[in-house]
């Protein structure tokens, strides 16, 4: 057996392994393999539930596999709501399965940084192509594409725009367009499919339901880590588990890993960068009317993108939502319940990703949750504009015919010209800010004032203690993040055995 949760441990338990691992998302489980098949023993320590608790639902998603329940909100600059994805796989039991690799100019200069060719785009890509064959990465077929995703690809080649049918790790998808509340099907390569999966074929253990807290230092090392096991429906506490051993991995996410750290009282014992350089691909959407029918919300849930030229590190791509979320972005454009309901079917959409240049960072607040700042780059939202303009240019071209979208004061416009003036004067705070992309929040870097690890993962300033999820991002990164996040996760663990 190697699937654990709250009715296996239910007394205060210590155990040892060769490698202890927090998170298994997409960087912990991408780690974890690593470790499994070099012969090492691996246990994972898993805040979220064993088994995925799938309903076509966002409330039960957020319940139980959105971190603290889908309410974590940046403040700073306005109020954004960041979300991370929570349970045995992590965020790739609720993302969008957008399977992108890191463009080569980004890795080029991560190898620079880090003064360390394993992140050149050569050896990245060989690093890429492993994982991807293990996690079913294949560009999204049209027959399960649907509409919304089809009127993206016929827009973006009717201009010449550089893009398609998108890669995703969704090798069984039948398009429910449910991703984003997990996958009920299987269709998804999630990594509790893939690489989990592998890692415990070769001896390793998962333990669910085990939020740690304590991240155990003796003679100035890290040896273990402690966390509370608890009921995955109340949240009660039921006993205390500790794992003890020589590398001690946090692979809790971009939230996740600072907020532990702080959480835990090392943070300042690892350097002033813990925490900082938070970036979050800030973004918006462009929404547009059909005369035909499309229903957003079915169809491969974001399967099509493109680049606009000139527009580098902006990736507009498939704006999909349930029924409820476009009814209200109708509504909010100022249409009737009535008259929003009869038009629902309608809409297509496309949302506009920024590779950012604005600040934030992450710490956790006196009972340990994540506390958020985040502040705007103006300039990033003047790309955001510019690529919401080439959007809407892209929906008219595919067919749509009567564009909108979810930013105060704008109205339904009919040309891309009227769409563009009535956007222009609009500023930050009439933006719907969102993230599910934060990154960058323990960088891997050189310099111990300005990043917490080294490129080979381990803590500047407490050997044992590594890191390897998207917090060690150097930079932002300009496209969806998670399969550079298990590259990277890759690379560190590679090196460690
Ligand atoms: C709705 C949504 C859609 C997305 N769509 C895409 C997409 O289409 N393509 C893409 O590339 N990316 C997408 N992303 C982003 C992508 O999923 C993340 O970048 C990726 O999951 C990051 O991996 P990670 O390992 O860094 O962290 P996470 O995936 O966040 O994993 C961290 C794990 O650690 C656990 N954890 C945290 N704290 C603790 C603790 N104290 N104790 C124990 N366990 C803990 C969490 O429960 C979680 O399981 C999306 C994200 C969301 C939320
Ligand atoms: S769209 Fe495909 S991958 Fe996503 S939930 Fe549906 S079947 Fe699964």
């Amino acid at each position: 057996m190697s699937l654990f949760d709250h009715q296996d441990i239910t007394v205060d338990t210590e155990i040892t392994a060769d490698v202890v691992i927090v998170g298994t998302g997409p960087g912990g489980a991408a780690a974890g393999r690593v470790f499994a098949e070099a012969g090492l023993s691996v246990i994972w320590l898993e805040e979220g539930p064993k088994e995925s608790r799938f309903r076509p639902n966002q409330a039960n998603a957020t319940r139980y596999h959105y971190q603290e329940g889908g309410t974590m909100i940046a403040q700073g600059s306005t109020l954004m709501p960041v979300t991370a994805g929570r349970g045995v796989g992590g965020g790739s039991l609720v993302n969008s399965a957008l399977a992108f690799r890191a463009p080569d100019y980004v890795l080029q200069e991560w190898a620079d940084l880090l003064d360390d060719d394993r992140f050149s785009p050569e050896n990245a890509g060989l690093i890429y192509d492993e994982v991807s064959a293990i996690i079913g990465v294949g560009i999204t077929r049209a027959d399960i594409g649907g509409e919304n995703n089809a009127l993206i690809v016929r827009g973006a080649a009717a201009l010449g725009y550089e893009g398609g049918w998108a890669p995703r790790n969704t090798p069984g998808c039948i398009g429910c367009g449910l991703c984003n509340t997990g996958c009920l099907s299987g269709g998804k390569g999630s990594v509790d499919r893939n690489l989990i999966v592998m890692a415990r074929a070769a001896g390793a253990k998962v333990y669910a339901d085990t939020k740690v807290d304590q991240v155990l230092v003796e003679d100035g090392r890290a040896v273990g880590l402690s966390g509370q096991v608890h009921h995955p429906d109340t949240g009660e506490p039921i006993a205390r588990l500790t794992v003890r051993a020589p590398k001690v991995m946090i692979s809790a996410g971009a939230i996740g890993t600072p907020r532990l750290l702080f959480h835990a009282g090392i943070a300042d014992q690892l350097g002033p960068a813990v925490g900082k350089g938070l970036r979050v691909h800030p973004g918006s959407a462009v929404l547009a009317l059909c005369d035909h029918d499309v229903n957003i919300w079915t169809g491969a849930t974001q399967g099509a993108y493109f680049h606009v030229p000139g527009l580098p590190g902006v990736l507009p791509h498939t704006f999909n939502a349930p029924p409820e979320v476009v009814v209200m972005s109708l509504m909010s454009a100022g249409i009737g319940g009535k008259e929003a309901m009869d038009m629902l079917g309608k809409v297509c959409g496309i949302i506009v990703l920024v590779s950012d240049h604005g600040d934030g960072s992450v710490s956790a607040t006196h009972d340990g949750r994540a506390d958020i700042k985040y502040y705007f780059d103006d300039a990033d939202i003047d790309r955001c504009k510019a690529g919401m303009i080439a959007s809407a240019r892209v929906l008219l071209a595919g067919g749509a015919k009567t564009l909108f979208a979810p930013v105060r004061g704008l109205g339904f416009y009919d040309s891309v010209e009227a769409f563009e003036e009535a956007l222009m004067p609009t500023t930050l705070d009439d933006f719907t800010n969102y993230s599910a992309h934060p990154m960058a929040t323990c960088r891997m870097g050189l310099d111990p004032e300005t990043s917490v690890i080294g490129p080979s993962g381990e803590a500047h300033h407490l050997p044992g203690l590594y890191l390897a999820d998207a917090s060690v991002f150097p930079t932002s990164l300009g496209v969806n993040p998670q399969l550079t996040t298990m590259m990277t996760a890759t690379v560190i663990a590679k090196g460690m055995v």
